[in-house]
């Protein structure tokens, strides 16, 4: 490929730790373990142009390529890239309008037009690259993808978030890319709304960790510090924040830092085999939105939701730790015709099955209450070290120029309140949604909540 150009931040290497994660050097410093990550290639660079042959030929992927793009990443890289695999491959050029949802007819139609090459790549993000990646999961086929937009963190994922035929929107196994390219150049020149979305996504950290944490004293649920730890190696999260006012104007640096820390908690993932380090009850207030929020949906999109769900989140922390008293719960108030009755009868049949499977029943609740009560002043101690000041994070948004209310979504606020009393629906996840519900405490928290 072309030299790299001259450097337009000052950090000259992007890809120090994320190159040691996966080729198996890099060790957690609090477990001294080794960490396995199933990619094969990340770069991150300041500008790949001219260099895209060179950049997949080695990832042996096939020599009749389908060039995947939509009418929003088109201009901005599809076109270029299939420029530059020309010659070296057979190009096939497939444009797919701009609001395209990974659906199950979508991905057979991706199927379909793709169908006579051997490999794909994708230059696009969210919806587009999880359809190429489960299309080609579903044939056998490889993919790579060219990322132009840090809008969200699935990049790197083995999975893939489909909607399913009667509308339920999940995570289903599929595979990670054999390559993640990306172009900071063209990422800082997207619409920079959409590097806000992806910060939204990406300041979860502290939101999941008390959930995560919380769950794994209260619940005995599995916890790993590594993918915490990987933030910190390099300092990336504290330099993500620090440089993420610069996403309006385009900052290559900014989005550096970005791509920097939505790849690492792709490793966090994989590392942990669970998505708990980055999706607690935030995401499930996002999803329940993309859900069911209908006609009422502004057309915001995950990380937008997810920074929003994260700031009230910090609100409800903030308040169930400032309580000197561990709160009692009750046991969980769920009757499967009231899901049937919110949701219809396919999918509130198949949630309330999930959501069962966490409910307690009195003598659950009984244990429950004797744990969270004998460990509530050192699990507040515990929980205040690792969350973060709702107001920080919501300054934090804003300087990202990112939505930090609901009405910043457009989301009008009794779908909001809904969002947040029914989120926990949505998955067997316990978060903090359900230690409040079960309290008889978010109502009132909701009520009361300058949202
Ligand atoms: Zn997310």
């Amino acid at each position: 490929m072309n030299a790299p150009v001259k450097s337009l931040t000052g950090k000259t290497d992007w890809n120090s730790l994320i190159r040691e994660v996966i080729s198996g050097e890099w060790r957690d410093p609090a477990t001294g373990r080794r960490c396995e990550v199933p990619f094969e290639t990340i770069r991150i660079e300041e500008t790949l142009d001219g260099g895209a042959a060179d950049l997949v030929a080695p990832l042996k992927i096939g020599r009749k390529l389908a060039v995947v793009s939509d009418s929003n990443t088109v201009e901005a890289m599809g076109r270029r890239v299939a420029r530059e695999l020309r010659g070296w491959a057979d190009v096939e050029e497939i444009v797919f309008p701009g609001d395209t949802h990974c659906d199950e007819p979508t991905i057979a139609l991706m199927q379909e037009k793709t169908r006579h090459c051997e490999g794909c790549v994708v230059v696009g993000s969210g919806s587009l690259s999880d359809t190429v990646k489960f299309a080609t999961f579903k044939d056998g086929r490889k993919y790579a993808s060219f990322a132009t937009a840090a809008s969200m963190n699935g990049y790197g994922a083995g999975t893939a978030s489909v909607t399913l035929a009667n509308g339920y929107k999940t995570s289903v196994s599929a595979h990670a890319p054999r390559a993640v390219f990306v172009d900071l150049k063209v990422n800082a020149a997207a619409p920079p709304w959409l590097s806000a979305a992806g910060f939204g996504d990406s300041i979860v950290r502290p939101v999941a960790q008390v959930e995560w944490w919380a769950a794994h004293r209260l619940l005995g649920t599995s916890y790993s510090q590594t993918p915490f730890d990987l933030f910190h190696v390099e300092k990336d999260e504290e330099l993500m924040i620090k440089t993420s006012p610069g996403y309006p104007a385009g900052s290559v640096e900014a989005n550096g830092y970005l791509y920097r820390v939505l790849v690492l908690a792709s490793f966090g993932n994989n590392i942990v085999g669970s998505s708990h380090s980055g999706s607690m009850g935030e995401h499930q207030i996002s999803h329940w939105i993309d859900m069911f929020a209908g006609s009422a949906h502004p057309g915001s999109t995950h990380g937008q939701q997810v920074g929003v769900a994260c700031v009230v989140l910090a609100r409800l922390h903030r308040y169930l730790l400032s309580l000197d008293k561990a709160p009692r719960i009750r046991p969980t108030q769920i009757s499967e015709m009231d899901f049937v009755r919110r949701y219809g009868d396919s999918i509130g049949r198949m949630m309330f099955a999930e959501a069962k499977k966490k409910s307690f029943d009195s003598e659950g609740a009984a244990t429950f209450n004797r744990r969270l009560e004998e460990i509530w002043p050192q699990l507040r101690a515990e929980l205040k070290a690792m969350m973060i000041d709702p107001d920080d994070l919501a300054r934090m948004l804003k300087a990202a120029g990112g939505p930090v209310t609901p009405s910043d979504l457009g989301l009008p606020l009794n779908v909001w309140r809904k969002a947040m009393k029914h989120a926990r629906d949505i998955r067997n996840r316990w978060s903090f949604l359900d230690l409040a519900d079960d309290a008889g405490l978010l109502d009132d928290f909701l009520a009361n909540d300058p949202q």
